[in-house]
């Protein structure tokens, strides 16, 4: 663990296998009536992991005759990195499950859980023929990767949260006010937690310091995101940004304007390429091999999540349109950006 702030402590995840999944940040707000951000994967060595340092941070206080207790959990949002441990963290460090109603909804169950995360909405974008064949190959594969993924985040869903809180709304965290209020985009259930005073934002999974993150239906929404990202450009005494995955952003302004502009060029990219093969339209896996030219097949497996929501955008502005055949959907200009 590492103090990012003064009594806000930065823990990072110790992954042994599987290093290549990036490990999520939690943070502990430390205190009399502390609180936990983001509640991190949920297998035994990652817990475990958690609770070693949240018991360093602990003795810190007590050494430094300080008074500490964490008293409530919180996730920026209901994606398995960020709740799959609250059940464990809560029964293991007494602390209380914090949620939003959305949230709360989504983490009951499996079958909830898998609703809200179901992968099939790519097919809008990607695939038009869907023979009995390729269906039930897409479902298996579908099913088989829902399987490991819960297996590798540890998942436990959690039945009853202690406390469903609205997502506006102000908290007492150490007996100073912290702002909780909605930040769709990245997902539709994302908060984001501001202490004015401080200058302190924690926008979860929407902004990051080196990377741009992941957007891609059906949670998440390109104009909600953008609109999420003006809220966090215009309050008032930002400072410091606290992502949940990377790094602490120190010069906050700087790196939302750099990512508006980030979005804001993807746009135009897309557009150009659609409107350079206006006469044959082009389809999404054309403009993904275009864009990436040199691209592992991964990212361009990750990069279909931005590319239909873009997609999604220009549509709905009616910027472009589609033609759809049995095997494919192509798009096409209808104006100029
Ligand atoms: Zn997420």
């Amino acid at each position: 663990m590492k103090e990012v702030f003064p009594g806000i402590f930065l823990i990072k995840e110790v992954r042994k296998f599987l290093k290549f999944i990036e490990s999520t940040n939690i943070y502990v707000i430390a205190g009399p009536d502390g609180l936990i951000y983001d509640g991190g994967y949920g297998t035994k060595r990652l817990v475990n992991s958690v609770i070693n340092e949240v018991q360093k941070i602990k003795e810190l206080y007590q050494y430094k005759n300080e008074r500490i207790n964490l008293t409530r959990i919180l996730p920026s949002h209901s994606h398995s990195d960020h709740i799959s441990g609250l059940s464990k963290l809560r029964k293991a460090l007494g602390v209380k499950i914090m949620v939003t109603k959305d949230m709360a909804n989504i983490i009951m169950d499996k079958q909830r859980y898998a609703y809200a995360y179901r992968s099939d909405s790519y097919r809008d974008y990607f695939i038009i023929n869907s023979g009995l064949k390729r269906k039930l190959k897409s479902y298996l594969l579908s099913k088989l990767s829902n399987f490991f993924w819960n297996l590798i985040s540890g998942i436990s869903f959690v039945k009853d949260p202690d406390e469903i809180i609205d997502d506006n709304t102000e908290i007492l965290i150490n007996d100073e006010t912290w702002k909780i209020f909605p930040s769709p985009g990245h997902s539709f259930d994302h908060i984001s937690l501001y202490n004015e005073e401080k200058g302190i934002l924690f926008t979860g999974d929407n902004l990051f310091k080196s990377i741009s993150g992941w957007l891609g239906p059906p949670e998440s929404n390109l104009d909600d995101y953008m609109k999420t990202l003006e809220i966090y450009s215009n309050l008032k005494n930002l400072k410091l940004i606290l992502p949940a995955h990377g790094e602490p952003i120190e010069n906050p302004k700087e790196r939302i304007n750099e990512i508006i502009l980030h979005r804001e060029n993807r746009n135009k990219q897309v557009f150009d390429l659609i409107n350079e093969f206006r006469e044959e339209g082009i389809t999404s896996k054309q403009i993904i091999n275009k864009i990436y030219t040199n691209g592992r097949n991964i990212i361009k497996q990750i990069a279909r999540g931005w590319v239909s929501l873009t997609l999604k955008k220009l549509e709905a502005e009616n910027h472009i349109y589609r033609k759809e055949s049995k095997k494919e959907i192509r798009f096409f200009p209808v104006n100029k950006l």
